[in-house]
C-alpha cells in the first residue's frame, strides 16, 4: 500500500495528527509537517512543544488507566485519536480486561490508513469521521453496531477541543456525546490553554498551526472548564496534566494545558 492508494490525504498541507506524531518522536508524518513543527519551535522552543505532547500523551494513558481499573470502564470512544503511537487506549484498557472494546475516530484519513495495520483487532474499530459532526460518528454504523450505549461508556476528547472554534462550540459537541450516555459514564478531555501561557507563546503556537488543516483556538480554564457541563469532575479536578493522578514515572511538566475526567451522574 503506498499514499497514492490514498488521494484524500492531504500531502501539501500540514495536519494536527502528523505534528503531534512527529513532537512525540513518531516516524508518520511528511516534509510539510516538520516544517510547521520547525515554526512552532523557533517560537516557542522544541522542548516546550515535546514535553506538552508528551505530558498530554500521559494523561491520556492515566485516564484511560482509571477508567479501566478504578471505574471498571470497558468500552471507550477515543475521538481525535492521532495516530498509533506506543501506548494506545486499547492496550492500556486490555492490560486491565482483555475484552475492553475500543474505537479510534480522527477527522485525518491517515489515523485510518496506519491504524488499520497496526491496530487492528477484533475488540478495536478505526473510524474516519469529524466531531464537529457529533451525528456522523454517534450514528454510525461501525460505532453503534460495536459500543453499547445502554453500559457506561467513556468518550475521550484529549487535546482535540483547541481544533474547534466557538462557532463549532466544543460544549455543543460534548453535549450530544453526553445525551447519548448513560449514568456512570465518562468523559475525559485536554485542552491547550492561555492561562499560565505569555503572549508570546500563544503568537507561537497560532503561527505553528497556520495553515493546517484544522485551525488552533486556545481557552482559558473558564472556557475548559464549561465543556464539563453536564459531568461532574472527578478529583482532582481540571489541574495541569502532569498533576491528573500522578504515576512514579518522571514525566515533563509543562504550563500549556489543563486536563480532567468527567462522570455523568444519575439525572434527577
Ligand atoms: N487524542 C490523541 C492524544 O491526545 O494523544 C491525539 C491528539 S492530536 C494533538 C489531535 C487529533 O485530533 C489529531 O489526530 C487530529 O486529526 C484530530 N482532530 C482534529 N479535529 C478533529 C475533528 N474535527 N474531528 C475528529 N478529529 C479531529
Amino acid at each position: 500500500m503506498t499514499l497514492e492508494d490514498h488521494p484524500q490525504i492531504p500531502l501539501g498541507v500540514p495536519t494536527a495528527a502528523r505534528m503531534y506524531d512527529e513532537a512525540l518522536g513518531g516516524k508518520d508524518h511528511f516534509e510539510v509537517d516538520r516544517q510547521a513543527n520547525a515554526r512552532l519551535y523557533t517560537a516557542i522552543g522544541e522542548d516546550r512543544v515535546r514535553s506538552t505532547a508528551m505530558e498530554n500523551r500521559r494523561f491520556l494513558g492515566r485516564a484511560v488507566r482509571y477508567l479501566s481499573q478504578e471505574c471498571g470502564i470497558r468500552q471507550f470512544l477515543d475521538v481525535g485519536s492521532g495516530l498509533p503511537t506506543a501506548r494506545n487506549t486499547h492496550q492500556i484498557a486490555k492490560e486491565v480486561d482483555p475484552g475492553s472494546r475500543v474505537v479510534y475516530v480522527d477527522i485525518d484519513p491517515i489515523v485510518a490508513v496506519h491504524g488499520r495495520a497496526l491496530l487492528a483487532d477484533d475488540n478495536t474499530r478505526i473510524v474516519t469521521a469529524d466531531m464537529r459532526r457529533p451525528e456522523s460518528i454517534l450514528d454510525n454504523d461501525e460505532v453503534n453496531g460495536f459500543l453499547d450505549f445502554g453500559r457506561p461508556l467513556a468518550v475521550l476528547f484529549v487535546a482535540v477541543f483547541h481544533f474547534v472554534t466557538p462557532e463549532d462550540d466544543p460544549g455543543r459537541i460534548v453535549a450530544a456525546f453526553r445525551e447519548r450516555q448513560v449514568p456512570g459514564s465518562y468523559v475525559a478531555i485536554s485542552h491547550l490553554t492561555t492561562d499560565g501561557m505569555s503572549e508570546q507563546e500563544q503568537q507561537g503556537w497560532y503561527a505553528g498551526f497556520t495553515g493546517a488543516t484544522v485551525p488552533l483556538v486556545l481557552r482559558s480554564e473558564p472556557e475548559i472548564r464549561r465543556v464539563f457541563e453536564g459531568y461532574d469532575l472527578v478529583e482532582p479536578g481540571l489541574v495541569r496534566p502532569c498533576d491528573w493522578h500522578p504515576d512514579e514515572e518522571d514525566w515533563p511538566r509543562t504550563t500549556s494545558l489543563f486536563g480532567g475526567v468527567g462522570r455523568l451522574g444519575p439525572t434527577s
